[in-house]
């Protein structure tokens, strides 16, 4: 039996986010890519009587990470458990990097990981479709978590498929003090649209061209993010970090997601080192990473045996 399964979670970033009208469900329509970047939560799944959270991390909002079946690790368990009909009961550690409410799909990749330490852990084999079903119950952002890369993501964002992207990135990635709820962060793109008609939302060609062709200059102009002129509007101060990342010679400066996390394509390590200086300074920022993409969805890094009779 094993007594131990330990699972890598990237954080994602989107290289482009068409926002359109809510749909019936309340939810708004998007045309997505999303990119899975090296930054990492782990999450550590262990057989118990009953279900319970811990969560550690250091540089994170901890206190703004529920440890009760808010958690989305917990409500992972408890989506999988309904899914096969069995009590999986687990004791679920949250090690997490990814800044809280950044942005940054942090608790939907916490709750990805769960899904694939719950197949190992209990040997349940399930196949992938069952695991992306049960992910897209739980949040927009899961299902792409489990796959990673570079895909595109359609409905609310839960529609996941895979696009030609050749080439890999490096990016500066700068927390913005404090996190931004997502929820928020529409109400004010509702707010901002007013009374005119919202385009259903598209996928851009440039984009997806830069992508196939791996052109990192030619991608770092065609990012965008239709949730940044909401995030700007609640959270000014971000043309800050903007600004900065512009200033150094970024080869792309954009707001992750909801916010507020600010991302930097470069040209290379180095280079992104030098942004993401630049841009702490700028800001104040307490840290910022230079990490690369596109990385694999989540994934079991490590597996313990229980010690059997001697
Ligand atoms: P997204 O980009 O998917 O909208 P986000 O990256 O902005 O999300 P998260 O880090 O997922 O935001 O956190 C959003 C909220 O979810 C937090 O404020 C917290 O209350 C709750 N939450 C539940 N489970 C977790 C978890 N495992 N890690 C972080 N936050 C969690």
């Amino acid at each position: 039996m094993t007594s131990e399964i330990r699972v890598v979670a990237p954080a994602k970033i989107n290289l482009s986010l068409a926002v359109g009208g809510a749909g019936e469900d309340g939810y708004h329509r998007l045309a997505t890519v999303y990119h899975a970047i090296g930054l990492f939560d782990e999450v550590v799944v262990r057989p118990a009587g009953r279900t319970s959270v811990t969560v550690s991390g250091s540089g994170v909002d901890l206190d703004a990470v529920p440890t009760d079946e808010q958690n989305l690790a917990w409500r992972a368990v408890a989506a999988l458990s309904a899914h096969v009909g069995r009590d999986l009961a687990v004791h679920v550690h949250v090690h997490k990097n990814i800044p809280v409410a950044g942005g940054l799909a942090g608790g939907s990749t916490d709750a990805a990981a769960t899904l694939v330490g719950l197949d190992a852990l209990f040997e349940l084999g399930l196949p992938r479709a069952d695991l992306m079903h049960v992910a897209a119950g739980l949040g927009s952002d899961v299902p792409f978590c489990l796959v990673g890369g570079t895909a595109v993501g359609t409905g609310r964002g839960e529609l996941v498929a895979p696009v030609m992207a050749r080439g890999s990135y490096w990016w500066a990635v700068v927390p913005g003090e404090g996190g931004l709820s997502t929820p928020r962060v529409y109400a004010e793109f509702d707010r901002l649209a007013g009374d005119t008609d919202v385009p259903e939302p598209e996928l851009p060609e440039d984009l997806l061209g830069s992508l196939l062709a791996g052109d990192a200059g030619a991608l770092g102009s065609a990012l965008v993010n239709d949730l940044q002129p909401a995030a700007l509007s609640l959270r000014p101060t971000l043309t800050v970090p903007l600004d900065a990342g512009r200033d150094a010679g970024a080869l792309g400066s954009l707001v992750s997601g909801s916010g507020p996390t600010t991302v930097f394509l470069c040209a290379d390590a180095d280079h992104a080192r030098e942004v993401r200086d630049l841009v702490v300074a700028a800001t104040g920022a307490a840290t910022g990473f230079v990490v690369p993409g596109p990385v694999p969805g989540a994934k079991v890094s490590a597996a313990r045996l229980a010690e059997g009779p001697r």
